[in-house]
């Protein structure tokens, strides 16, 4: 069966992978150029890639991704450590020395990954699908428009390929959208007069982020928790390849002041003000301020009522949904939706693309949607509680959910299982159910909570940091 998907990104070329593994024939095609070499260095500085605005933006790969890359496509995770990815990295390693909490667990190995920069990390992926069987990587190849078949199937229009910006048509069985945040299928759709519901989230952060390297390649400094939230401002630090990591200052995109986090040294002064991240801005710089906003939530419903909006195309990865970036999670959610996607065609095969479509829909619905519900939640009261740190107050809301989360945060640093259950959450190794309804921890989450301070972890208020940040 042929395949075609459009977007070479993680959950392209991941999704073509499984679906070749599965007997596809998979054409993945590209609108940037690949790599210059197969080397981190080069490929970290050399590698264009307009049609990724985050590429060089923090990442890391959660424990969840890497689990799933390990079980499914292990040649792939050897060629990030050949490329220099560290493996071992325990995302909770920075708790063991904490008093308090009981040290390191034998079961603790489950919250390790491999520490890589996002450039490497789709290095490594491209070199691996470009070597497996039934798999042609096209790049420097632009989707403009969608092909369309004389036959409705089930009632709904149906897809049978696309067009590119030098005339080709590339005709397929399935049409997989993996173009990501700027996919132009969406509005491909439109044209065609199929548009899908289209849900947004109420978000709008922005990123000011640093790498930095060390002299003789050791991991720099780790911090107890890699995200911390703060008066005003989150704290964000990712692990990366080869003596690598990043630091990143994360503000409302409606907060003005902090604006000035793009200047070098203020963003420096500014990472001073929190002691658990101030040691990882202490070594070489590889890179200026890299700010970035714009990186809205948004959710594509590709069926309703029971019927596909459109047969023979499905959208994965960022092309379906993007969450808030800050928590890491955006390539682990589209390694599954791949996975889940290699599911639904084992179970009911390409030869009814309605139903191929519909099932799909159905396990996104299932098993990836809540997850974007709980962000789309806590963004909103997020920013909520930025405006009025802004303005000078505290936020109070009456939202249980919104509540909950917050007393988990702060209640963390009191009991080591409840560290774990947040740790197996934010590692996208088990559902909130799982890991904190089911366990009975929620219980004693709400026995600790009660007077424990909105912010546990050390840093400065809001008027220490613009002081800061204006250099007065
Ligand atoms: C600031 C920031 C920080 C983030 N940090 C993390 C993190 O720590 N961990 C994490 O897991 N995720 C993180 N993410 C999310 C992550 O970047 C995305 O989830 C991920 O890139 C999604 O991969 P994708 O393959 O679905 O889409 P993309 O990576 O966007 O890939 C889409 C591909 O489609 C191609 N394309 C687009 N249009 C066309 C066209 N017309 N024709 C042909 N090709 C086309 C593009 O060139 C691109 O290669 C972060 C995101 C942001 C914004």
């Amino acid at each position: 069966m042929r395949t075609l998907v459009v977007g070479a990104g993680p959950t392209g070329l991941v999704t073509a992978m499984l679906l070749a593994a599965e007997g596809a024939e998979v054409t993945v095609v590209d609108r940037d150029p690949g790599p210059p070499e197969s080397d981190a260095a080069a490929v970290w500085q050399g590698w264009r890639r307009p049609g990724v605005n985050q590429f060089r933006q923090t990442h890391c790969l959660l424990p969840g991704g890497l689990r799933l890359l390990r079980d499914e496509l292990p040649g792939a995770v050897d060629r990030l450590l050949a490329l220099g990815g560290r493996q071992g990295h325990n995302m909770i390693a920075g708790t063991w020395g904490l008093p308090g909490l009981g040290g390191r667990r034998p079961e603790d190995d489950r919250y390790e990954t491999v520490a890589v920069r996002r450039p490497v990390l789709e290095a490594a992926l491209l070199a691996e699908a470009e070597q497996t069987p039934g798999v042609t990587v096209r790049r420097g190849v632009r989707v403009t428009g969608l092909l369309t078949g004389d036959a409705r199937t089930a009632g709904s229009p149906q897809v049978t390929g696309v067009l590119t910006q030098d005339g080709e048509s590339l005709t397929a069985d399935l049409v997989v959208d993996a173009g990501g945040r700027n996919s132009p299928v969406a509005e491909l759709l439109a044209r065609i007069g199929t548009a899908p519901d289209e849900q947004r989230a109420e978000t709008g952060f922005r990123y000011y982020t640093r790498f930095f390297r060390s002299a003789d390649g050791t991991p720099g400094p780790q911090p107890p928790w890699p995200l911390c939230h703060h008066d005003s401002v989150s704290v964000l630090s990712a692990p990366g390849d080869n003596g690598t990591w990043s630091v990143t200052l994360v503000t409302s995109g409606r907060d003005q002041e902090l604006r000035a986090l793009t200047d070098t040294g203020a963003w420096q002064r500014a990472l001073k003000l929190y002691p658990w991240f101030a040691p990882l801005g202490e070594a070489e710089p590889l890179t200026d301020v890299l700010a970035m906003g714009g990186t809205e939530s948004r959710r594509l419903r590709a069926g309703v009522d029971g019927r596909p909006l459109v047969a023979g195309i499905v959208p994965v990865g960022d092309a379906w949904a993007t969450v808030n970036p800050q928590f890491g999670t955006g390539m682990t959610m589209g390694f599954r939706h791949a996975a889940l996607l290699r599911d639904a065609v084992r179970a009911v095969g390409f030869d009814d693309p309605a139903d191929l479509a519909l099932r799909f829909d159905r396990v996104t619905e299932t098993f990836l949607a809540p997850v974007w519900d709980n962000f789309a939640l806590w963004d909103r009261h997020r920013l909520a509680e930025i405006d009025a740190e802004i303005r000078g107050g505290t936020y109070t809301s009456a939202d249980e959910a919104w509540n909950l989360q917050a007393a988990v945060e702060a209640v963390r640093w009191m009991d080591p299982d409840v560290l774990r259950g947040l740790a197996e959450v934010a590692c996208l190794l088990a559902t909130p159910e799982e890991a904190l309804l089911k366990s009975g921890l929620v219980e004693k989450v709400l026995a600790l909570a009660p007077g424990t301070p909105r912010y546990a972890e050390p840093g400065p208020t809001r008027r220490a940091l613009l002081t800061a940040v204006r250099g007065v």
